[in-house]
């Protein structure tokens, strides 16, 4: 895959961050789109959910998510600690508010890999700085065969994730863009042409004030007025 063009128009124009939410049913190729945004983009930093589902053999604490204990959740939940939660396929998942404010403060942009129901919490609080994504598999028959390909769950899990992939797959709706994965690198160019053209909105570059009067300065100045 060929590295990341960068199309912003020129990088010293002062830009918000955006916090880009991708959501999908299990197994529809999300983990993979946003692992690959995540290394071929250094503007991006993943916000790492808290989890009390059990770590999986290839997955690393601190990395792929903070596994946590039930307490533990309940203790960030109540004390105000998490930007949205919910329950998925049966395991309490949350996104830590420290880290996704530090990085919006900072201007940097944010990949949140959540369900809809936190997607649903993140576009109450933050409308504006929210760009949702849904990705959606070519079919169901192909989504059973990833979900068992990937061999890292039970086989009431996967049935139980293929069951719920019906009740996610009706909230597309919710999401601003759709893709389809049915080729990995068509699915991933969708997205870094979605992320592309939304960090050039107007909106977001509160920096073009100073650059268009500057201009205009300029052209004042060429112009002898
Ligand atoms: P998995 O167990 O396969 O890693 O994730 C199951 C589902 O939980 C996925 O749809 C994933 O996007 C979602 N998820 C992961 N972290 C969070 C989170 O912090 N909040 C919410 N709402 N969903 C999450």
């Amino acid at each position: 895959m060929k590295p990341l063009l960068d199309v912003e128009t020129s990088p010293s124009i002062a830009r918000r961050g955006l916090m880009l939410v991708i959501s999908s049913p299990s197994g529809a190729g999300k983990s993979t789109i946003a692992r690959t945004l995540l290394d071929l983009d250094p503007k991006f930093s993943l916000s790492i959910s808290v989890t009390t589902r059990k770590r999986r053999p290839s997955e690393i604490d601190g990395v792929h998510y903070h596994f946590i204990t039930v307490e533990e959740f309940e203790r960030l939940r109540s004390t105000d600690a998490l930007l949205e939660w919910a329950e998925v396929h049966g395991n309490l998942y949350g996104t830590p508010r420290a880290s996704a404010e530090k990085a919006m403060r900072e201007g940097r942009d944010m990949l949140f890999d959540i369900d809809w129901q936190g997607a649903r919490q993140l576009q109450e609080q933050a409308k504006t700085d929210i760009v949702s994504i849904f990705i959606l598999p070519p079919s169901m028959e192909e989504l059973a065969q990833r979900l068992t390909r990937r061999a890292e769950d039970s086989k009431e899990t996967i049935a139980m994730r293929l069951k719920n992939a019906c009740v996610e797959i009706e909230r597309w709706r919710d999401y601003e863009y759709v893709v389809i994965n049915d080729d990995l690198d068509r699915a991933f160019s969708a997205v870094l042409s979605i992320v592309s053209a939304e960090r050039l909105r107007r909106d977001r570059r509160p920096g073009l004030f100073d650059f268009t009067a500057r201009l205009l300065e300029e052209a004042n100045r060429e112009a002898g007025n």
